[in-house]
């Protein structure tokens, strides 16, 4: 039977914008940052729409860059192309202010997705010299600690973010949501918030399925994005020996059935790679049946695995902070 690339699987957001089912992540190691214009390129090439960002992975200009060229050689149409980025828990207060910031570095008029980067509120501190547009990406103190700001509270962050987002006038964004938001953040915007957000960036993969999350998500129509599908660092998802079995068995990478589990579920899903020969490697859709999801989401339910646990989110639930 014939299936489609990954490439070419869209979803629908709740307010209707489609959104292709497999991304690039960009979130690269910074002394890497400037291999991402390579790595966007080698993407359109291989047939991705859909590239996912944010203020504080620095390399929002790469991709600018990389945009200006395919866009001026008319190798694609705006678009054509989907644009995830989000405002970062630094700017908790600025959100119209960092999202000018990145929409300039990225050379676009609009991102098709703006995301709250994380339920959290960090003090604003002025850093010059390692700063993101001078401002510090996590500020911490003597203990090593991350400094919340004191009395704020995220859903401000939210709150600006729908303002944007409900102004006729303003076209900066088409659509808005959440990462990192666990169930009860996501009743509390549903509760006090007008726009429902059209979609929660968790992390998911085998050995973090996140089924609860995953059900209130589909009774409330948010789409969710698996992020660090791969494990993150060193692909620890890849080795599993299912992942390998199937990969066998479909005839395609070991990627493309981490890509095609999530998809097959309804999942968008961003995996990273500066690596051309492996970004184009990973489009191939495989067809698994529901008894090979069940097989891979029980890796997850008997040894849950968060590889992203960072360590200034001890105060959202799930997160403990000791990252694997
Ligand atoms: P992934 O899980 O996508 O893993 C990427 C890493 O795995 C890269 O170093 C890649 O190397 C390596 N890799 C992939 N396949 C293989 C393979 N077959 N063999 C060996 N190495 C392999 O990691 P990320 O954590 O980056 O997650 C993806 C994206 O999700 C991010 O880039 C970002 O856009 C988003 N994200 C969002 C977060 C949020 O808070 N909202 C948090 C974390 C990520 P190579 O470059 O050589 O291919």
């Amino acid at each position: 039977m014939l299936h489609p690339k990954s490439t070419e699987i869209t979803f629908k957001l709740n307010n209707g914008v489609q959104i292709p089912a497999l991304g690039l992540g960009t979130a690269s190691p910074r002394e890497r940052a400037q291999e991402t214009k390579q790595a966007i390129k080698a993407a359109i090439k291989a047939g991705y729409r859909h590239i996912d960002t944010a203020w504080f992975y620095r390399t929002e200009p790469y991709i600018g860059e990389a945009l200006k060229e395919l866009l001026e050689n008319d190798d694609i149409r705006r678009e054509d192309i989907f644009v995830t980025s989000k405002v970062w828990p630094s700017n908790w207060n600025h959100v119209s202010e960092s999202l000018d910031l990145s929409l300039h570095d990225l050379g676009l008029d609009y991102v098709d997705l703006y995301l709250q980067h994380w339920p959290l509120c960090f003090q604003r501190a002025n850093d010059e010299k390692d700063g993101i547009h001078g401002i510090k990406g996590i500020p911490v103190n003597e203990e090593g600690e991350a400094v919340l700001e004191n009395g704020a509270d995220w859903i401000e962050t939210y709150k600006q973010l729908e303002k944007i987002y409900l102004d006729k006038k303003d076209k900066r964004v088409r659509a808005i949501g959440v990462s990192n938001f666990p169930t009860n953040h996501l009743k509390r915007v549903i509760k006090e918030c007008e726009v429902k957000p059209a979609l929660n960036q968790v992390e998911i993969h085998p050995h973090l399925p996140q089924l609860e999350l995953k059900e209130f998500c589909d009774e409330q129509n948010i789409l969710l994005t698996a992020y660090s599908p791969m494990g993150s660092s060193g692909a620890p998802i890849i080795k599993l020996p299912l992942v390998q079995e199937l990969s066998e068995k479909y005839k395609v990478t070991a990627n493309d059935i981490v890509i095609s589990y999530n998809i097959r579920k309804g999942i968008v899903v961003i995996p990273r790679s500066l690596n051309p020969v492996r970004i184009a490697g990973c489009i191939e859709f495989a067809p698994l049946t529901e008894k090979e999801i069940d097989q891979l989401d029980s890796i997850g339910i008997k040894d849950p695995i968060r590889y992203i646990d960072e360590f200034f989110a001890t105060s959202i639930p799930g997160f403990t902070g000791t990252k694997k």
